[in-house]
């Protein structure tokens, strides 16, 4: 079989880049080894997110969702900051309907949807990719270009011999609610005793809630997540829930491209710091690759990613290394937000998905020495 572009891996990203690509008419093949999968995620996305990639009427249409009331962040030492939402802002997808969704919107545009697992990959004039199918047979895919959107423990790093993301380790559950057991709210819970650089979650779906936590170590994950359901929901006996480990990426600068091989989302590693938000990045990661594509000049992937989100991911990356790890600090961070200003600013760049440029300096400047002690003097800030 012969496809301009082989996409492998049909979660956001991948789904995402087959979509982009097929719809500007460019041959594309997308390939998922397993279209049951489920992949463990809270399924929170800004809304502005979507409309950003032009999807949010079709698929709140097309697909159920929970819309979001109000944020509680729950600091180490401190009250909790609870933070209204706008109607609508942070919605949560199940992620098995979110992702057939997109896989969908992709084969409409003209992809071409194959159940199967990328195993070998040879380079000569063009990429030959042999993929195993679902009954075994093996298939030969050449193709000129080739997305890995393949995730954190990407298949095709390992092929072509590059380091896959660094990561954290979540340990999650999704808990069917009933009246006892219910929530509106999206919570983010630091403090050592329950998540190690990372914070513990509740997301609310329908009729059901996500929970976990993370940790770089995952031989603590099962003990951080006892501790945090003893504390926020002592009535559960976790003997009796279904845990998932999964790894979350780590982001650091890593080559977007290695000859026609193009990497997206979580196998680039495209997970915010500190929100560890990485569906919407994932998707936008795709979407610059496609145009890159397009335009048959891959440099410009990256200088897309870096005039949108570079200055955004440094910023955020350093806050994550000076805070995370010391609550004191965490703490500090957090309370900041309670002055409503803050708050704004913090929501305009998390939800609204605003152009960074103009509101990150706003942002920096609101933290003062604390920025200078974090960033100085590797960024110059214009305030
Ligand atoms: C517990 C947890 C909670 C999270 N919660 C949120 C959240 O609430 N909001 C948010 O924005 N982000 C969240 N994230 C992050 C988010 O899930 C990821 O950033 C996002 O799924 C990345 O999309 P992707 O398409 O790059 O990779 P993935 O979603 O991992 O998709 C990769 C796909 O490739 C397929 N694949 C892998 N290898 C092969 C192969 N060899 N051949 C063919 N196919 C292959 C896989 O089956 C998979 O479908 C969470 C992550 C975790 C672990």
């Amino acid at each position: 079989m012969n496809c301009e572009v082989l996409v492998v891996g049909g979660g956001p990203a991948g789904s995402t880049a087959a979509k982009f690509l097929s719809q500007e008419g460019i041959e594309t093949c997308l390939i998922e080894r397993n279209l049951e999968f489920i992949k463990p995620c809270g399924g929170g996305i800004p809304s502005a997110g979507l409309n950003d990639l032009g999807i949010l009427e079709e698929i709140t249409k097309k697909i159920q969702f929970k819309s979001v009331k109000k944020v509680i962040i729950i600091p180490p030492y401190s009250e909790p900051i609870e933070v209204e939402l706008r109607r609508g802002e942070i919605l949560i997808f199940n992620r098995f309907e979110f992702d057939s969704f997109l896989r969908q919107i992709a084969t409409e545009k003209g992809a071409t949807l194959i159940e199967g697992e990328l195993v070998k990959l040879e380079k000569n004039k063009r990429i030959k990719a042999t993929v195993q199918l679902k009954n075994g047979a093996l298939k030969e895919i050449s193709c000129q270009y080739l997305i890995a959107a393949d995730g954190v423990n990407s298949k095709v790093c390992s092929l072509i011999g590059i380091k896959k993301p660094n990561f954290f380790w979540t340990i999650s559950s999704q808990i069917q609610t009933n009246r006892d057991l219910q929530t509106e709210a999206c919570e983010f819970w630091f403090g050592s005793t329950h998540a190690s650089f990372f914070y513990s979650w509740v997301f609310p779906g329908n009729n059901y809630m996500s929970i976990g936590t993370g940790s770089p170590k995952a031989n603590e994950l099962k003990k951080l997540l006892d501790n945090f359901i003893n504390k926020r929901f002592p009535s559960i006996n976790i003997s009796t829930v279904k845990l998932r480990a999964y790894k979350v990426p780590k982001w650091e600068k890593r080559p977007f491209y290695i000859g026609n091989i193009i990497l997206c989302g979580d196998a680039l590693g495209t997970v915010m710091p500190v929100s560890f938000e990485g569906i919407y990045y994932a998707m936008k990661s795709a979407q610059f690759a496609s145009e890159a594509i397009k335009q048959k000049n891959l440099i410009i992937y990256e200088k897309l990613w870096e005039q949108r989100f570079g200055r955004q991911f440094f910023i955020m990356k350093k806050f994550q290394d000076y805070m995370f790890g010391n609550e004191r600090r965490i703490d500090k961070w957090l309370n900041k937000h309670r002055d409503p200003n803050i708050q704004e600013l913090a929501m305009a760049l998390w939800l609204r998905k605003e152009k960074s440029s103009n509101l990150i300096p706003l942002y920096l400047k609101a933290f003062g020495s604390l920025i200078s002690r974090i960033l100085l003097p590797q960024v110059k800030i214009h305030m």
